[in-house]
């Protein structure tokens, strides 16, 4: 199904500007080749809106299919169990709340966090198989999408909140609206709400095409996220740059027009204006580039594929996007240390999905770090692999 105005504000002025044709779901890995026949594909455009400057896809996926076997655990990601344990520091510092309320809260790894720190807190999240391994660490969570039929049932349970939040997942839905109105409805009228967010600055800066997909609905600026807060009664009083994802955006916003904002919203303002964030322009040069890098990147292992054995490392939903787009059908496995990857298929390619000990098995002439956002740390890990490294982003590169 294909939305004809944007998710954002509504707007039907939106302009196309990369466009890879069909692509199956990024996170849609598959259990046994006997899935490879009820595999789909969906066309994946992304366009700019020139009314707020939302960067979008318009195409709509049932997020059931997307979202019910989600196999994304954050715990089993170190990196992102850090993340959460600082976010959860930095809550209490900046906002010191009694009582919080996480929307996606996955695995419960913010939540765990915050309970530590002494913080009530309380999860919804619409994955049946991740919010029970939430349950079963003790965490207080609810299987639903937040909303306000959820706000509402968690009001009267617990009270009017503090802090609501989402880590990557507002971004993820293609209703924000009904996300807006639960926080408006479930929060104290000097509470607050925060969003981190994928930032669509980062996108710019290091061309990062291969997060534009079906699962991330929209890619936020501070410019159109606040545009969309603001319609639903939200004012943004602080925003922050954090690495989470390669590059986030943390908002703060509240329901008090008169609360003081922070020096770091007006510094992230004169970034995005300089760098002409919201003109349909600078996107339409990004997708020109982005495709450009998808073509060297596919000609050049296309190549080294006749005469050498190709691996990749990281089966992310970026992964998902450059072995599609490149059409990598020739990968002898990718490497992934998730218990919820290892073991499956990728999507598209159907390449295997094998833990690092087979890695160091069968070791590949080149092995292209998919997940090139954690190159440093891969690479540390498996200093003992003698053959060639690649990343193909920010610099598409060989060490
Ligand atoms: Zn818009």
């Amino acid at each position: 199904m294909r939305r004809n105005s944007c998710l954002g504000c509504s707007s039907t002025q939106l302009v196309l500007f990369l466009d890879l044709g069909d692509m199956p779901l990024a996170g849609g890995f598959l259990s046994s080749p006997g899935e490879i026949i009820k595999e789909k594909t969906y066309p994946l455009p992304i366009y700019i809106c020139e009314s707020c400057g939302l960067v979008q896809t318009l195409e709509i996926v049932d997020p059931e299919v997307m979202f019910q076997n989600y196999s994304f655990s954050s715990s089993t990601i170190g990196p992102l169990v850090e993340h959460f344990e600082d976010y959860a520091a930095w809550l209490q510092q900046t906002l010191n709340p009694n009582t919080v309320v996480e929307f996606g809260c996955n695995d419960g790894v913010l939540l765990k966090s915050l309970e530590k720190l002494g913080i009530s807190a309380h999860g919804v999240d619409p994955s049946k198989n991740i919010t029970q391994l939430a349950r079963e660490k003790g965490l207080n969570v609810t299987t639903a999408y937040f909303g306000p039929e959820i706000a509402q049932e968690l009001r009267e349970r617990i009270g009017q909140v503090d802090v609501i939040t989402g880590s990557n997942v507002f971004a993820h839905n293609d209703c924000p609206e009904r996300i807006l109105e639960g926080a408006k409805a479930l929060l104290k009228p000097n509470g607050h709400l925060c969003l981190e967010v994928m930032y669509a600055g980062s996108l710019l800066d290091e061309w990062q095409w291969d997060t534009l997909y079906h699962e991330h609905a929209a890619v936020y600026s501070l410019s159109s996220l606040t545009k969309l807060l603001h319609r639903h009664g939200f004012y943004v009083v602080g925003a922050t740059k954090t690495s989470m994802h390669s590059g986030s955006l943390r908002v703060t916003a509240g329901l008090d027009s008169k609360e003081l904002v922070r020096s770091d919203v007006v510094a992230i303002q004169a970034y995005e204006q300089k760098c002409a964030i919201t003109s349909s322009q600078t996107w339409i040069n990004f997708g020109k580039q982005s495709k450009r890098k998808i073509q060297i990147v596919a000609e050049v292992f296309g190549q080294l594929s006749l005469h050498k054995r190709i691996a990749a490392y990281g089966a992310s939903g970026k992964a998902s996007m450059w072995v599609n787009a490149c059409k990598m059908d020739y990968l002898q496995y990718v490497v992934d240390s998730s218990p919820f990857r290892a073991g499956k298929l990728m999507p598209g390619t159907h390449t295997p999905i094998v833990f690092p000990d087979d890695f160091k098995k069968q070791p590949p002439d080149y092995m292209l770090i998919t997940a090139w956002d954690y190159a440093d740390i891969i690479c540390t890990k498996e200093n003992w692999f003698g053959g060639i490294w690649s990343a193909p982003l920010p610099v598409f590169r060989f060490f």
